[in-house]
């Protein structure tokens, strides 16, 4: 079943490879067609190449929107080449087949990734080429079609045999079919996000492949990770500079561990999160990296052990000496000194990334989680509470001190899978109760941890005695909140809404804590 190539049309916006494998094609006598600067390039590396316009009889017009939008080129590409009907109106017109098709795509991606305006986003919407790549794709059993430059060399291997099997042609037929979907989903997403389309409805999904991963979450599951195009500051779009390949766990990790401390504004200040298993052992605020590093790593230092470290400003000489005190699997930051990046070049399994920035946690995008049969799309939880946003429900009213607490803890309660219970203080978690069925046990645990860690610091008593502790939803009754008075917290942040709200707040106001309600809560499952 092997299909020779004789003739090839060749139009790519990447014109990485294009020379190598022009030459390559030429050597076998393939006739190679091309648009406008596809041509030029071959030309110029001395390339005999005929312009499509030849082709079609028509220039290419109207800034290159219509180039290859011709029977000529459309005939050449759908013809079933056994089929008498097709083969008398190829003679009749004087359609020439075409049995090979190189195209890449207008690079919308990466111009919405680089903040392009409206209209050269929109020019950047390739027409003449998709409708291409799904002509040669719909007629794989005799059109080979190419959509990247990384499968000329599968190419050339398979032309090397005198031409290609089916096989390789619905493989490519089905990279094609993937390449344009995702595509179009990429325009769609950016329509939504320009038009702040409130709800993700009649929105298409896809990604583009950017490394298929040793194994998901589990050695036995094979796994891949997919960019989105939004070119947002994170683990998709973070310079590795090194350390192992990121595995599954490792790029969701990061990904908690980042979004977490993009909640600090680096302007006001340091920021640290630690993350084990997608929740924070230990987040911190402090006038250094340094400080606020430490203060995380002594919430919880046992869990710290093999975690992810994410960094709200560029990584620093004296912080990463630091980090390298323990096994840390990743540090993700917005930069790194030399000196930083020489201090981690001596630990060869630490992973260092780098990003452009932090991404801004106000931004809109949708969480995507799969069940059976389906997917749940929703809207990221860009929620935020501030200061004006808070009722105070108890006689007792939080001192500025305690506020401040309370809304990190509040902001550190949403990155906690829930149940979520948090205690803060002085700008520093000091106990973290996550993913629990009962809030009452995530409120213990907190506490329990807290307890380990002032027997493991030598301190007299836990930190929580006099914290501040957040809920990520309302306390359904007293007992949760009595755990946590009983672990030694006197002010408290939570949604409220709860039908027993009467029943804790008067809890709360025996037992002399402050509490204040921010009517927003965040579930995190
Ligand atoms: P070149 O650099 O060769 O001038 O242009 C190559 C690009 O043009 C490719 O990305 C290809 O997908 C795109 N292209 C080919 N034909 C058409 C067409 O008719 N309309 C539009 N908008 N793009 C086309």
């Amino acid at each position: 079943d092997l299909v020779p190539v004789k003739r090839a049309l060749l139009s790519v916006s990447d014109k990485g490879g294009l020379i190598e494998l022009g030459q390559a094609l030429a050597a076998k006598g393939v006739d190679l067609v091309s648009t406008g600067g596809t041509a030029k390039a071959l030309r110029e590396a001395g390339l005999a190449v005929k312009d499509v316009a030849d082709l079609t009889g028509f220039p290419e017009m109207m800034d290159g929107r219509v180039k290859t939008l011709h029977p000529m080129v459309h005939g050449g590409l759908l013809a079933l080449r056994e089929d008498a009907g097709h083969l008398a109106s190829m003679a009749d017109h004087g359609i020439l087949p075409i049995d090979l098709l190189v195209v890449n795509l207008y690079p919308f991606e990466a111009t919405v990734a680089k903040g392009g305006d409206y209209d050269d986003c929109v020019e950047n919407i390739d027409i003449g080429g998709p409708a291409m790549l799904r002509a040669a794709a719909k007629n794989h059993a005799y059109v080979t079609v190419i959509t990247d430059p990384e499968d000329y060399a599968p190419l050339l291997a398979q032309l090397e045999q005198g031409g290609t099997t089916l096989r390789f042609r619905q493989e490519c037929a089905a990279n094609t079919y993937a390449r344009t979907a995702a595509y179009d989903a990429a325009v769609s997403a950016w329509f939504a996000k320009t038009l702040e389309t409130p709800a993700p409805r009649r929105r298409a999904f896809a990604g583009t492949l950017a490394q298929t991963l040793r194994y998901g979450e589990n050695p036995h599951q094979s796994a891949a990770f997919y960019t989105d195009g939004t070119g947002r500051p994170g683990v998709a779009t973070a310079v590795q500079h090194q350390g192992k390949e990121l595995s599954y766990n490792n790029i969701n990790d990061t990904d908690a561990a980042f979004e977490l401390v993009a909640e600090f504004d680096p302007s006001e200040g340091a920021a640290c999160a630690i993350i084990k298993h997608a929740n924070p052992c230990g987040v911190a605020k402090g006038k250094t990296l340094l400080e606020a590093y430490k203060a995380a790593f002594d919430c919880d230092r046992t869990s710290a052990f093999g975690g992810i470290v994410a960094l709200n400003r560029p990584l620093d000489a004296e912080t990463a000496q630091e980090i390298t005190g323990i096994f840390t699997e990743v540090v993700i930051a917005p930069g790194a000194s030399d000196e930083a990046k020489a201090i981690f070049a001596a630990k060869k399994n630490l992973r260092l990334l780098t990003t452009e920035g932090l991404p801004d946690v106000r931004d809109g995008g949708l969480t995507f989680r799969q069940v059976a049969g389906g997917f749940l799309v929703q809207d990221k939880d860009n929620g935020f509470v501030g200061l004006d946003d808070l009722k105070v429900v108890t006689k007792k009213a939080p001192t500025p001190e305690q506020m401040a607490d309370l809304l990190l803890a509040w902001k550190i309660a949403k990155h906690v899978k829930s149940n979520a219970i948090v205690y803060v203080k002085d700008g520093a978690t000091v106990g973290v109760g996550a993913g629990q069925m009962s809030r009452v046990d995530s409120a213990l645990i907190a506490a329990k941890k807290a307890e380990r860690m002032a027997e493991a610091l030598g301190l007299p008593q836990p930190l929580t005695i006099g914290s501040a502790v957040a809920s990520d939803a309302f306390f359904p009754f007293p007992d949760g909140l009595m755990e946590a008075a009983a672990a030694g917290a006197t002010c408290v942040i939570q949604p409220g809404g709860s039908m027993r709200d009467a029943e804790v707040i008067a809890a709360a106001d025996e037992a002399g804590l402050a509490m204040v309600f921010t009517g927003m809560r965040h579930f995190r499952h």
